[in-house]
Parts: C-alpha cells; structure tokens; sequence
C-alpha cells in the first residue's frame, strides 16, 4: 500500500504554479520559512472575496434542497466576512475593503433573487480532514486532490453537472486543468457519470456552460504536468531545490530589488525579507500568511 504521507500531492492550484514557472512552484508550494518551519501564502483583496463568497454558497450543500433558501445568506456572508477582514484579508484601508464586500453582497444578492442550481438536488464528494483526493498514480505515488464548487445532480439523466462558482471578472483560459480535474476527481470518487459543466460568473450572473473534456484526455493532460512536478521535486532532493527551481528568467535579485515578474517577486520579497510584505497571520493551513504594499 502506497504511503499518502510521502506522496506528492497535486491540484490545480499547484499545478497552475509550475506551469506559469517551477520556481514559483516551490515558493507558493514548498519553500518553509527558515524562521517558523512554515510555508508562506499571500493575502489579497480578490482572494478574500472569493473565499468569502465561495463558504456561504458552499455551506449552502449542507442542508436538504428544500430548506437552502430559508438560509440567511446574507447573515452568512457576514460572519464569513469577519473572517478576512482588514489586513488578515489583503485590505490596506476601509475604502478598498468595502468596495470589495459590495461586490460580495451583490454576489449573494443575484443569488437570493435566482438561485438557479442551488436549490436542486447535489452530490458532495467524500472528503475527511483534506480535500477529496484520490491516487493519479500509485505506480508514481501521486495524489490528486481539489474541491468542485458544486455537483447539481441530475434526475432525468441520472447524473451530475460540476458548477464552478467564479467571483472574479477573468475568464478561466480554455487551456486550463480546472474541468480536466474536476472531471476525473468526478470519475475517482463516486459512480455517476459527469454529462454537463458550468461556470457561474456570480457578478454578472451568466452561467457558461463548458464543453466536458474526454476521460482519457483529461487524465494524460492532468498526468502529463503532474509527473513533471513530481520529476522536479525528485531531481531537487538530489541536486538542491535552488538549482532545480530556477526562474527561465534570470533569478531575482534582493539587494537591488530586480528580477523576478509579477507572479514571484512578492514571495521573493518575503523570504528576503524586504519590507514590501508584511506578516499578518497564520493562515488555516498553518501556513505564514503576508500582506504585500502597493
Ligand atoms: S520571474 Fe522568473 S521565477 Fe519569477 S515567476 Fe517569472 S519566470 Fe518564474
């Protein structure tokens, strides 16, 4: 039996890192602060929203069908908001934090007018302490976990629909894992076949609905950049992390402040210690949680 312990673990999250660059893999993914032992995230406004969002519409598959509107959401919403208020949320003043939780209100407002999905039967994948995840490979000793936003079950067909709540204004790119992901965590974990997927812009309140991709394709796709995190985390053990997770770029240099791009540069900031990041907490993953100045 394959030890869970000392597999690498991927989602699309990660791998989402490794693909824009390996570096940035290992600092959002590995790298543990010399001082506390723990990996390190960064807070932001966009973040907070979509966390915040994402827990009352979620929490919402935790009551039968029929009682989900007699929920107050917009209670719900505030409680959630408290928890990433101010700097523990990315916000640097109340200005920016309350354009931020108008946008979530309206979010939960366009849902409690039309609820579309969520007032119909779900299905919620087995998960204990970590997100639902199951063995890509065993022969690899990969894992791979993540979270679909909601499962619509569908009567007449006898299967699911995956909806994707988005509270951002970007569209996901046609080349990304997310329904690749979704679909095989799907297939892994329950025995209902898949047949629709959604996006569901909750700001504007159009849903988009996706082509589903093939089982097969999904799974070398999804396979194809989880063996190449894998090979990269086997070749640092052996060569050293800081010569395997080099930026294509030229490195970041932090005695002159340049190097780097958008993506690193703010974890670069933060293992150097530069005073651009600020230490606000610890998040719920035990993870060094950093505020970054404008
Ligand atoms: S600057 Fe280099 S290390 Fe940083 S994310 Fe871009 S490519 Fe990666």
């Amino acid at each position: 039996m394959p030890d869970k312990y000392s597999a690498v673990w991927v989602s699309h999250s990660s791998m989402g890192d490794f693909l824009k660059c390996p570096r940035l893999y290992y600092l959002h993914n590995m790298y543990k602060s010399k001082k506390t032992g723990r990996k390190i995230s960064i807070v932001s406004p966009h973040m907070s929203l979509g966390v915040a969002v994402h827990e009352v519409l979620e929490g919402l598959a935790n009551y039968p069908a029929n009682e989900r509107l007699d929920t107050d959401l917009r209670a719900k919403f505030e409680e959630e908001w408290l928890k990433v208020s101010g700097k523990k949320g990315g916000f640097t003043d109340t200005d920016e934090e309350d354009e931020f939780k108008m946008r979530g209100k309206d979010m939960i407002n366009n849902v409690i007018k039309d609820p579309k999905f969520l007032v119909n039967k779900c299905v919620k994948l087995k998960r204990g302490e970590m997100n639902p995840n199951f063995y890509l490979s065993e022969d690899d000793n990969i894992i791979l976990n993540g979270l679909i936003d909601w499962l619509e079950y569908l009567p007449l067909s006898d299967s699911l629909h995956i909806v994707d709540f988005k509270t951002g204004k970007k569209e996901e790119s046609e080349a990304s894992l997310q329904l690749p992901i979704y679909l095989l965590l799907c297939n892994a974990l329950q025995k209902r076949k898949v047949t629709k997927a959604s996006y569901w812009y909750l700001e504007s309140g159009n849903i988009v609905e996706k082509e589903l991709p093939d089982a097969d394709t999904a799974y070398r796709d999804v396979y194809t950049v989880a063996r190449k995190v894998k090979d990269a985390r086997v070749k640092a053990k052996r060569e050293g992390e800081d010569s395997v997770f080099v930026c294509p770029q030229g490195p970041y240099n932090p005695t002159t402040l340049s190097g780097g791009c958008m993506y690193c540069r703010p974890y670069e900031w933060i293992i150097s210690e530069s005073d651009m990041a600020e230490h606000v907490g610890i998040g719920g993953f035990n993870q060094d949680m950093y505020i970054i100045k404008k």
